[in-house]
């Protein structure tokens, strides 16, 4: 028995781990692995990421600056004059138009231009300055003075820096093709492109004569110079970043352009005599450092970072201790661009940095878990619960299966006992053993029907169980102390001899009770048979006091009670022993003989009549079995 109950749940257990409980943990383990890989292989792609986006924003600022550069490197040098005689229109009259720079469209970020001649310095003049669209601005006249006072600056920081830029730049070549790259060279102020242009356009947007009669006077002059044509040299912009004298940024891409002596021209006199010297413009503009270092490059990781990627410039959180820096990488647009720097504090000046944003990684992979936990906390759950539902079922069929070995034992016994005694009693009296004593012989007789009636009874207990089960048929109104007190003679005439070991005690008022007369006469019948099996009452000094069933009014309802002295039952076995088969401890150690039914068929009995059945402690020892009935609906 034990043998089979251990086998049976390991067995359970073995296909229960194999089919479900392994494949579970196979999946959530391999699950758990892969979202961990995910988290890390997305945390190290970060670094990855965030330099591509560094360089992205770093490409776009270059780009930026790079075409507005390219914008103004294709402008003529005489458009630095408020007033310019374009190419091609030389005639009969002389046609100055107004030059873009002094009324616009020029970009917005360029704050205005500046010119000055070497002579101009030479002389004291002040540099020409022209606004662009800045000249529609409401505050121009004080933009105008801004810009005057930062190009009379520029020319005195150019005056002391000559002949230090002329060293630099020599440097500044070869340093720029040893690096080869590119981008540098382009924005590095060493490419001079040579352009030519006719003597008289040269000669009047050279002119220092304010007055146009002037030349309108002289213009028969440069008739016969038409065809000719002179070099001018124009440098490709370089860009230079400098505090001014109050501190302020400054960021300003100039030019230089040169018109080399014409010793023919040396000859021309009034207002195109500039034609005849060398000259050399500085020209150039001034680039608001607001978009440089802060719109441009917020412009660009707007355009260039992929916020999925959680990239951004913190412009003024760098160290906001809010943001995780998991890695953080810098566009120094003084170093990238690059912008020629005469204090190297400036180096760093503008720096941004492009920070990863990891909390939102580490946030979604802890989502992630806790969906995954949760996940996993149910499957816990369920087979938890799927493996103890299986216990219990394993359990109640174990349970079932002794309950039916020990009926087979007990019927088997009971069924040998009365058969081997009728037996006996049948071959003594067949061989004539008592034939002369005629006492003997009555009590054979006797003895046999005794033990036929006990094989009737066992044979009819197991009958009525499945008769119950089939019976149809609805409790009745009737009279409970009527039905009990019919078996009370043949219930008394079964009890040990010499002692009235039964009494019986009706209450007089109870009322119809909803029953089943057969039934109640099974109830009572085995509820004192059980009584006389467990709790037998015994002859001895004092009077033994009998087993009483009696019949009262209890909480209003009518009550059928079996009372005893006996041991009592233990409250552990007082549910079980309604079982089917079941029997308070084991085949081998019980004395009493039974199959286990007897409370079974009390307990189908009752529930048929719609009555209930339970066992209490009798005050003083013992045992009562209570058998509450449904009073009967009174009578229209
Ligand atoms: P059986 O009597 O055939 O063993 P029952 O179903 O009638 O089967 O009883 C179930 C168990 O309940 C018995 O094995 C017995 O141990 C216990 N029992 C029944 N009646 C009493 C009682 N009056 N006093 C003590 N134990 C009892």
């Amino acid at each position: 028995m034990v043998q089979l109950t251990l086998g049976t749940k390991r067995t359970a257990l073995a296909l229960y781990g194999v089919l479900l409980v392994l494949p579970t943990l196979v999946f959530g383990g391999l699950n758990w692995r892969q979202l961990v890989l995910d988290h890390q292989t997305m945390l190290a792609a970060v670094p990855g990421s965030a330099r591509d986006a560094t360089r992205r924003v770093r490409d776009n600022i270059r780009t930026a600056v790079r075409s507005m550069l390219e914008r103004e490197e294709i402008r003529g040098f005489f458009e630095y004059r408020p007033n310019y005689f374009p190419p091609g229109t030389i005639g009969t009259d002389l046609a100055l138009v107004p030059s873009p720079l002094s009324t616009g469209p020029t970009l917005p970020q360029i704050k205005g231009y500046f010119s000055y001649t070497h002579l101009d310095v030479s002389r004291g003049r002040p540099p020409i300055v022209l606004l662009g669209s800045h000249q529609a601005d409401s505050d121009a006249e004080y933009q105008r003075s801004q810009l005057l006072a930062a190009s009379i600056e520029l020319q005195r920081r150019n005056r002391a820096r000559f002949q230090l830029m002329h060293d630099l730049r020599d440097f500044f070549d070869v340093r720029v093709r040893q690096s080869g790259d590119p981008t540098r060279t382009l924005l590095m102020p060493s490419i001079v492109r040579p352009f030519e242009y006719k003597l008289p356009l040269l000669a009047i947007n050279l002119s220092e004569e304010e007055n146009i009669e002037c030349m309108r006077d002289e213009l028969p002059a440069l008739r016969g110079l038409d065809e000719q044509t002179q070099v001018v040299s124009v440098s490709s912009f370089r860009l230079r970043f400098y505090r001014d004298d109050l501190g302020s940024p400054r960021v300003v891409a100039s030019r230089t352009v040169s018109i080399p002596t014409n010793k023919g021209l040396a000859q021309m006199q009034g207002c195109f005599e500039a034609l005849g010297r060398m000259t050399k413009i500085e020209q150039g503009f001034f680039i608001d450092p607001d978009w440089l270092f802060r719109d441009l490059p917020a412009e660009s990781a707007r355009n260039s970072l992929d916020p999925g990627a959680q990239l951004f410039i913190p412009m003024d959180a760098v160290n906001d201790p809010g943001v995780s820096t998991a890695d953080g990488f810098t566009i120094q647009p003084v170093h990238d661009l690059p912008l020629e720097i005469t204090d190297p504090a400036d180096q760093t000046y503008g720096t941004v940095k492009v920070v990863v944003n990891v909390r939102d990684l580490e946030r979604s992979f802890r989502t992630q878990m806790v969906r995954f936990m949760g996940v996993a906390a149910m499957l816990v759950v369920s087979l938890g619960t799927g493996l103890l539902l299986l216990l219990r079922s394993v359990n109640r069929d174990l349970e079932s299966a002794r309950r039916t070995e020990n009926f087979i034992a007990a019927v088997t016994h009971e069924l040998r006992t009365p058969v081997a005694a009728i037996k006996l009693y049948g071959e003594m009296l067949q061989d004539g053993w008592v034939d002369d004593d005629p006492g003997k012989l009555k009590e054979y007789y006797r003895r046999i029907v005794r033990e036929t009636g006990r094989l009737e009874t066992l044979v009819e207990n197991v009958l009525e169980k499945s008769q119950i089960a089939r019976r149809e048929g609805e409790p009745e109104p009737g009279d409970l102390n009527a039905v009990v007190e019919s078996l009370e003679a043949s219930l008394k005439s079964l009890g040990p001899e010499g002692i009235a070991d039964l009494e019986f005690q009706y209450d007089a008022d109870l009322p119809p009770v909803m029953l089943n007369a057969e039934g109640v006469r099974s109830i009572v019948t085995n509820l004192v048979e059980n009584a006389r099996k467990y709790a037998p009452v015994k002859a001895g000094p004092g009077v033994p006091e009998p087993i009483v069933v009696r019949t009262h009014v209890l909480a209003g309802l009518p009550v059928l009670d079996v009372m005893d002295r006996g041991p009592g039952i233990p409250h552990a076995e007082r549910t079980k022993i309604f079982q089917a088969f079941y029997r308070v401890g084991n085949e081998q150690t019980r004395t009493a003989r039974g199959t286990g039914l007897g409370l079974h068929l009390v307990m189908l009995q009752t529930t048929s009549m719609r009555a209930r059945v339970g066992v209490l402690d009798r005050k003083g020892g013992g045992t009562v079995f209570r058998v509450t009935f449904q009073a009967a609906p009174a009578f229209e």
